[in-house]
């Protein structure tokens, strides 16, 4: 097990070699994520416990992105029962980029949640479950799990991804031709969107990583914020299909349950351990953070983390 001070140690060395990685760039596909500093770099660690190690820019504030997607699933896992879920969305792997519209094609069924096609289908199941009210309740439950009093929208990147996500809006379109959605298109992309512009910090994600390492309990206390089968079933999609068409190579190399947001951000669970929170935006070809991948693998690899390793 790794102490406070094995994790202060271990998080130094991991920051200073990550932090010398400059490939990628910022993603441009929404205008405004490109105007950010592409330095930034933050890295965040929650232990069982909950103390918080931090280095970098810990605090500094972005958008959530896909990372949206693990607590959307958690949602839609706490108020609708399997079948329901499985007739809208599955839990397979696509090995396709996040916003692929192929596979949606062929099997007329979103392979899983952590997709665009599957968090669409979710949002939607969302909006049936809660009505009127389903921003106002989802966002009660990301801030919970984010430890925060309230959760804001970034209103500047929900705009920008509303005038130009024409590729999600073909996304919608085809799950509302195979009536895999039953509210309007627009209706629900700006309910997706609104979930992918909430603000973080690292700190905020490495949070929820504990909480979801301690099968939904709070870090460093006995309160229960989500039901255990809930966090299974969310840690393992998030450990097959988290980081899309890299997610075989991320098991084989880091083997832990993880998310990546196309701002940069990656959050990693180690059950029973920790929770990490990455941010930097230099994003590589398949829209996950260049140092966040690295910085995984260099955490996984010297606090002992993968899942599946008998040392
Ligand atoms: N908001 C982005 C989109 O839907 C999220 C994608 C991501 O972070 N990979 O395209």
């Amino acid at each position: 097990m790794s102490g406070p001070d094995e994790i202060e140690q271990v998080l130094t060395e991991v920051f200073d070699e990550a932090s010398r990685a400059t490939d990628g760039e910022p993603a441009s596909y929404i205008p405004e994520l490109s105007a950010v500093d592409p330095d930034l770099f933050g890295l965040s660690i929650c232990d069982a416990d909950g103390n918080m190690t931090r280095r970098g820019d810990a605090d500094h504030a972005f958008t959530i992105q896909s990372v949206s997607k693990v607590l959307s699933h958690l949602c839609v896992l706490a108020c609708l029962d399997d079948d329901t879920i499985a007739e809208r969305v599955g839990v397979e792997p696509t090995g396709e980029d996040y916003d692929s519209i192929i596979k949606l094609d062929h099997h007329k069924r979103p392979f899983n949640p952590m997709v665009n096609a599957g968090a669409i289908a979710v949002t939607d199941l969302l909006m049936s479950a809660h009505g009127e009210k389903a921003l106002e309740k989802t966002l009660a439950v990301y801030a919970r799990l984010l430890g925060r009093e309230n959760v804001e929208i970034d209103d500047a990147v929900f705009q920008s991804e509303q005038r130009t996500g024409e590729r999600n809006r073909a996304i919608a379109h085809l799950l509302k031709n195979f009536g895999l959605i039953d509210h309007p298109v627009e209706d629900v992309l700006a309910l997706y969107f609104k979930h992918c512009s909430v603000r973080v910090t690292t700190q905020d994600l490495a949070r929820l990583g504990a909480v979801l390492a301690r099968h939904g309990r709070a870090p460093g206390s006995d309160e229960v914020l989500l039901d255990t089968e809930c966090v299974r079933k969310a840690l393992s999609v998030m450990f097959s299909c988290g980081m899309y068409n890299y997610a075989g190579q991320w098991i084989y190399e880091v083997g832990l349950p993880a998310k990546s947001g196309v701002s940069g951000c990656v959050l990693i669970v180690a059950p029973g351990r920790m929770g990490v929170g990455v941010y930097s935006p230099r994003v590589d070809a398949r829209g996950s953070s260049v140092r966040g991948v690295l910085a995984g693998r260099l955490l996984s690899e010297r606090l002992n983390l993968h899942l599946l390793s008998g040392a």
